[in-house]
């Protein structure tokens, strides 16, 4: 008789895997020969694991599969950047975003689909909430990234080089793509370990960043169980701003945001956080809310990232001018804080940050408490 569902493989790290092989009583290298055909070589089929024994492939092939999520959307911008709409079933689908750059190529990589925290400009958050992805789905979107641009096998042979960074097609991954991850805590943890994994990706940690809107005790557990570089979506300068354009403020107010990234700070893989802001004209971005920002960061070592709001229909916000955000940044320069502009990448293909929606069924109510709320203003 055959066995239940396929357990895939692509669901576990390195101890994950190695325990799972225990229970078929195998030894710990099978696990590691496997992890490296799927994940260094970018294999997806049993029977082409050449070094592992006929009979245990045998048996893989009836009791597990390889199977990442399924791409059915490819758009190339016209400026490189490649957005992939990835099926995760019951008519739900995520995007994963890579952008080439001359020294690096990082890949944004989703956590869920859709995502609950109803940020008040994120295009995700307006679509609401269906389900965490699996950590086959958080890491299959870098299985097939590297596959689809073909890099599979450069990867394992910069490994086989020692070189740990350079020379990769994707160098970086940032978890900025849909949902929040620490809201995903466990899969995006396991998915975390496999990208540092120098069975699997050998990234090292500083080329790996969460971007968190500032779940406190989930970046306690982060710092704990696998710090890498903490980007932070700071987007206000108090607490009352705050609480309306990221809501969860209101569990986690600033003062707890702060301390909680300086304790991220002491296992931190790079001696500083990131915090991102996004530039929405006339909401938080005067002089007044510069020189409060500074204030608020004075104890946190940081840099920032002014992120250009780029617009949705219906989001109600605009983007700040060129000049205002110049301006902007110059104050927290002028106090001494390393600030960059974001460039807004793929906006010919929606692929830019916050814009990112995929198909998502909203299991949450609140689609259906906006459109009761916009019949009742009508
Ligand atoms: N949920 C996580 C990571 C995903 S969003 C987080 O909130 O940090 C990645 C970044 O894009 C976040 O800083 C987010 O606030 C920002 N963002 C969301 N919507 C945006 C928009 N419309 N324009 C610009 N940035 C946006
Ligand atoms: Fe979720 Fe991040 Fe969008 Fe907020 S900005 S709704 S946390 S994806």
């Amino acid at each position: 008789m055959k066995m239940n569902t396929p357990v895939n493989l692509l669901d576990f790290d390195i101890d994950g895997l190695v325990a799972w092989f225990a229970g078929l009583g195998e030894k710990p290298f099978r696990a590691r020969q496997v992890m490296r055909w799927m994940h260094r070589e970018g294999c997806d089929d049993f029977d082409a694991m050449t070094d592992v024994a006929k009979s245990l492939r045998a048996r893989l092939k009836d009791i597990a599969v390889i199977r990442p999520p399924v791409p059915v959307r490819d758009s190339v911008s016209t400026d490189g950047t490649r957005k992939w709409l990835l099926d995760v079933g019951n008519a739900n689908a995520v995007e994963t975003v890579f952008i080439p750059e001359t020294s690096r190529g990082t890949l944004c990589v989703s956590s869920q689909a859709g995502c609950a925290l109803d940020c008040a400009f994120c295009s995700t958050g307006k679509q609401g909430f269906n389900r965490n992805l699996s950590a086959a789905e958080i890491i299959g979107q870098l299985w097939l990234a590297n596959k689809l641009l073909g890099a599979a096998r450069e990867t394992a042979a910069d490994l086989e080089a020692g070189d740990k960074d350079n020379g990769r097609i994707i160098s970086n991954v940032v978890m900025m793509g849909m949902g929040e991850p620490l809201a995903n805590f466990d899969n995006v943890v396991t998915a975390l370990r496999l990208m540092l994994d120098d069975h699997a990706y050998g990234l090292s940690r500083r080329r790996v960043t969460v971007s968190t809107s500032g779940i406190v005790p989930a970046m306690d557990r982060l710092r704990d169980e696998c710090p890498v570089a903490l980007a932070v979506s700071l987007h206000a300068s108090n607490d009352a701003l705050r609480d309306r354009l990221v809501p969860i403020n209101q569990k986690y107010p600033l003062r707890e945001l702060m301390a909680a990234c300086q304790r991220y700070l002491e296992r931190a893989p790079r001696d500083f956080v990131t915090f991102e802001y996004v530039m929405l004209d006339g909401v938080n971005d005067s002089d007044a809310h510069a020189h409060e920002l500074v204030a608020l960061v004075r104890d946190v070592p940081c840099k920032f990232n002014l992120i250009p709001f780029n617009p949705f229909p219906n989001s109600g916000f605009l983007r700040s001018g060129a000049e205002r955000i110049r301006r902007f940044a110059g104050i927290l320069i002028d106090a001494g804080i390393v600030t960059t502009t974001r460039k807004t990448r793929g906006d010919d293909v929606d692929a830019a940050c916050g814009q990112l929606a995929g198909q998502v069924q909203d299991k949450t109510r609140r689609t259906m408490v906006r459109l009761k709320q916009s019949t009742e203003i009508r």
